[in-house]
C-alpha cells in the first residue's frame, strides 16, 4: 500500500511542468489511468476529499494563508465537473469558487487583472478558479482581442501577479485539463444529442473546435512561460472524468498538505475549566 502511494506521488508529480522545461502538449498524455480502474479512482477521491476537509478546516482555524486552485481547459474537458467532484462534500464556508466569462461592465473599464485580484480566497479559504487571468493570454490572443505586444507582456505580469499572491500568503496552483481532440468531439456529440444536455452547446464551440491548434499553442506558451517553483501548472490527462477528478484531488490535497496549517494554540488557562 506504500509503495502504491508512492507510485501515485511520483505519477501527479510527473503531471507537475518545471520552470524552463518545455511543453509539447501533443506528448503530454490526455489518457492515463494512474494504475487504476475506474471503481479505485472514485474510492481514492473520497478519501481525498475527507483528507481535503480536514486540513480545509485547520486551514481556516489558522486563518493566515489561503489556496487558489486555478482551473483551465479546452471546452467539454470537464471544468465543472472536476470543481464539483473534488470540492462536493467540503464545507462550502471555507470554499468560494470564481467563474470568469468575457467581461463586462465595470470589468472593462480596468485593467484585466482587477476583477481577478478581488476574487482571489480571503484568508483561511479555498478559492477556485474556473477560467481565470489566463483567458487573457489564451482567447484573447487567438481572438486577436488586443495585439499581440499588448497580451505577451502579460505573462510577466501574470508571474509578478501570482508572487504577490504567494508572498502574502496565498499559494496559487493551476491545472490545465488536457483533453484529446477526439475525445472533445464524442462529448460535443453527446451534448448534441442528449436533450439533458445540450444546453451546455453553444454554436460558438464549433467556431474554438476549428481553431483547436492556436489555442493549443496559447496554451503551451502561457504554461511554459507562467510555471514557476512557486506556482506551478500541472497538465492533467482528461479523458478520463474519474482519473482527471482524481488527480485533481491529489494536487489540491498535496498543496494543503504541504502548507500543513495548525490550530492555532488555545487560550491560557482552560485546563480543567467546567461548563456549567
Ligand atoms: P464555460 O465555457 O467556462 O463553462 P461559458 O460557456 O459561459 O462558460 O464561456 C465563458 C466564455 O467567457 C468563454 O468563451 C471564455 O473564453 C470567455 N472569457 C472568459 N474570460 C475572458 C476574457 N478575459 N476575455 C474574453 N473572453 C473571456
Amino acid at each position: 500500500m506504500a509503495d502504491q502511494h508512492r507510485d501515485l506521488d511520483d505519477l501527479i508529480d510527473a503531471l507537475r511542468v518545471r520552470p524552463d522545461e518545455a511543453v509539447d502538449l501533443r506528448e503530454r498524455p490526455t489518457d492515463a489511468d494512474f494504475g487504476m480502474d475506474k471503481e479505485a479512482a472514485l474510492a481514492r477521491l473520497a478519501d481525498t476529499r475527507t483528507a481535503i476537509d480536514l486540513l480545509q478546516q485547520r486551514l481556516y482555524a489558522e486563518g493566515t494563508r489561503s489556496v487558489l486552485l486555478v482551473v483551465q481547459a479546452m471546452d467539454a474537458a470537464g471544468k465543472d465537473g472536476t470543481i464539483r467532484n473534488v470540492l462536493t462534500g467540503l464545507n462550502p464556508a471555507g470554499i468560494h469558487v470564481t467563474s470568469f466569462k468575457a467581461p463586462g461592465g465595470p470589468e472593462v473599464q480596468h485593467d484585466y487583472l482587477w476583477r481577478v485580484h478581488q476574487a482571489v480566497p480571503r484568508r483561511g479559504e479555498i478559492g477556485v478558479f474556473n477560467r481565470s487571468h489566463y483567458e487573457d493570454v489564451l482567447v484573447v490572443r487567438v481572438k486577436r482581442f488586443v495585439p499581440e505586444t499588448v497580451w505577451r507582456r502579460r505573462y510577466e505580469h501574470i508571474r509578478h501577479f501570482e508572487q504577490l499572491l504567494t508572498d502574502e500568503g496565498t499559494t496559487v496552483v493551476k491545472v490545465f485539463l488536457h483533453v484529446s481532440k477526439d475525445e472533445q468531439a464524442r462529448r460535443f456529440q453527446e451534448r448534441l444529442d442528449d436533450p439533458e444536455k445540450r444546453w451546455k452547446f453553444r454554436a460558438g464551440d464549433l467556431d474554438d473546435r476549428a481553431l483547436w491548434d492556436d489555442f493549443q499553442a496559447a496554451y503551451t506558451e502561457a504554461i511554459e512561460r507562467t510555471t514557476t517553483k512557486d506556482c506551478p501548472w500541472y497538465v492533467v490527462p482528461a479523458d478520463s472524468n474519474s482519473r482527471r477528478n482524481m488527480a485533481v484531488g491529489e494536487i489540491l490535497r498535496r498543496t494543503l498538505e504541504r502548507l500543513d496549517p495548525r490550530i492555532p494554540d488555545p487560550e491560557e488557562g482552560l485546563d480543567g475549566v467546567k461548563v456549567v
